[in-house]
């Protein structure tokens, strides 16, 4: 699925309840990037038990959940270069490089470009390693979920996340939490006759149960299975009895739903 993983490794662990740790890997350089510190503890042993030396954090949105690991990161790694979004510049501050659609961070190698995602946070950006095929999607885009609209209209994350759905179908997808499960189990209410839905939900609770990770996901996985990037399908769409309504609409009507779940 990954394109060329031998130039990197990216390794994924659980951090606070149910958020995850990320580490990217440049092997050629041996630079190391955190995306998003809900904590420090595991970031660090995690750090130890790869032998990396962490040299960037890139935020994503300024939530507790996401950025909490920081201050204690940069007392142990007192060179590590912290990127968050300049949207969020009052709301996070202390940061080296504040970062807006179409900048580029390197982390040794790997260029990532930055995308802005408002909605979930109007300051929500997702980094995007482009070479690598690789999404670091922070709270924007779940497994077969996306994040609740907290500061914008459904609306607006909707059109952030279509941005996403326009990207490579190889893309493999790094997402801010675990939350597939329960997103499955909604999806499975607005596109219950979605065969690779089912099948994937399948997958989906033999993995739970054996208290592993469902991420990370594809792009393509994605567009055949989460409801909402499936506003266009007129089987989802008769079973919301809105058969003419706007893709953003329709989005707007599954965000809601969820909300009430
Ligand atoms: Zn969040
Ligand atoms: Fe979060």
């Amino acid at each position: 699925m990954v394109a060329d993983n031998h130039q990197f490794e990216v390794h994924q662990f659980t951090c606070l309840q149910d958020n995850f740790g990320v580490l990217l890997h440049d092997r050629a350089t041996g630079a190391t990037a955190a995306i998003d510190a809900p904590e420090a503890a595991p970031i660090l042993s995690a750090l130890a038990q790869k032998g990396w030396t962490l040299t960037h954090i890139l935020l994503t949105h300024h939530h507790n959940d996401h950025i909490g690991g920081v201050a204690q990161l940069r007392t142990q790694y007192p060179d590590v270069r912290v990127s968050a979004p300049l949207a969020d510049k009052s709301r996070i501050p202390g940061v080296d490089h504040y970062l807006r659609e179409g900048d580029v961070v390197a982390v040794g190698s790997i260029r990532l470009a930055v995308i802005e995602t408002p909605g979930h946070t109007s300051g929500h950006i997702v980094y995007h390693a482009q070479n690598e095929a690789l999404l670091f999607a922070g709270d924007t885009l779940f497994a077969l979920g996306c994040g609740r609209a907290f500061e914008a209209p459904a609306q607006v994350l909707y059109q952030s996340v279509m941005k996403l759905a326009d990207l490579a179908p190889e893309t493999q997808i790094y997402c801010g939490h675990e939350y597939t499960q329960s997103n499955g189990r909604f999806a499975l209410t607005v596109d219950p006759a979605n065969e690779a839905l089912k099948a994937r939900m399948q997958e989906i609770d033999r993995l739970r149960a054996a208290g592993m990770s469902t991420l990370p996901t594809n792009l393509a996985l994605e567009l055949a299975t989460n409801p909402f990037l499936r506003t266009e399908d007129p089987d989802l769409r008769r079973t919301l009895g809105m058969e003419n309504a706007t893709p953003a609409d329709v989005f707007a009507q599954l965000r809601e739903r969820k909300n009430k779940a």
